[in-house]
């Protein structure tokens, strides 16, 4: 898969992307991720990317112009329009199940707004779908661009060492995971449950699907009743 970001800030996205699992996975080739600032593909002297809004009010508003020199010349790299989503507090709220759509997708192009938003215009001819992180408003689309990209890039293939590591944790099926141990045995007069440290694959079996239903109920009990919801449909 292939991720370009367009931002006003690259460096931002490219110290986040540069480190850990996704910054081993870029250099693997597992995953292909490009910043681009949207600054260079503006043509005026002063490069500028943003202007005050029409209609007055607060802050500035970013310039379609430059947007749209930056997402064709991606076009133009990849032989065909990408899937462009911008990231907007007026999105659909993101959630496991879209994160698994989009890793479909071999081509994404993430859009970064900043200051007020951006000029309309050209979300209307260049994007497909809008999505949010939350219902809160960041000053920027970067940390927005950079949750979808680690969610994303996390199940292609070659980024984590199985399938199973993704597929086995929180809201993939729908339930959160079971708690976690390691070592020592006994810290602070708290032991280990027994049956992890017993070797028997399917009472450890059992017991992490005791515990998933156990702790989604717990902290969760919305989802669980989605669980359950879809468990007695299906
Ligand atoms: N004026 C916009 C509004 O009221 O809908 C908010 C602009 S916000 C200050 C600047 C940029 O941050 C947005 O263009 C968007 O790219 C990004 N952003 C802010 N909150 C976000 C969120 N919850 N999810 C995704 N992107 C967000």
């Amino acid at each position: 898969m292939r991720v370009d970001i367009a931002t006003l800030f690259p460096d931002m996205c490219e110290s986040v992307l540069s480190e850990s699992i996704i910054g081993r996975a870029r250099k693997s080739g597992a995953i292909e991720i490009h910043c681009h600032n949207i600054r260079d593909y503006t043509t005026d002297k002063h490069h500028r990317a943003d202007d005050t809004p029409y209609g007055g009010g607060m802050g500035m508003v970013m310039k379609a112009e430059p947007i749209h020199r930056c997402w064709l010349a991606v076009c133009a790299e990849l032989q065909k329009p990408p899937h462009s989503i911008y990231l907007s507090p007026q999105g659909s709220v993101l959630t496991q199940a879209k994160t698994v759509q989009l890793s479909g997708y071999e081509n994404l192009f993430l859009l970064c707004g900043h200051y007020e938003g951006i000029d309309q215009r050209i979300l209307d001819q260049i994007i497909d779908e809008e999505i949010s992180i939350g219902d809160y408003v960041l000053t920027g689309g970067e940390l927005p661009a950079l949750v979808l990209t680690d969610a994303i890039a996390r199940m292609c293939s070659g980024v984590l060492p199985a399938a199973v590591c993704f597929e086995d944790e929180s809201h993939f099926s729908g339930l959160l995971e079971y708690p976690q141990y390691t070592r020592p045995e006994l810290w602070q007069g708290e032991a280990v449950p027994e049956v992890l440290l017993s070797g028997h694959h399917r009472n450890i079996s059992l017991w992490k699907e005791k515990e998933r239903l156990r702790v989604t109920e717990q902290k969760r009990p919305d989802l669980y009743q989605a669980w359950l919801k879809h468990k007695k449909e299906s």
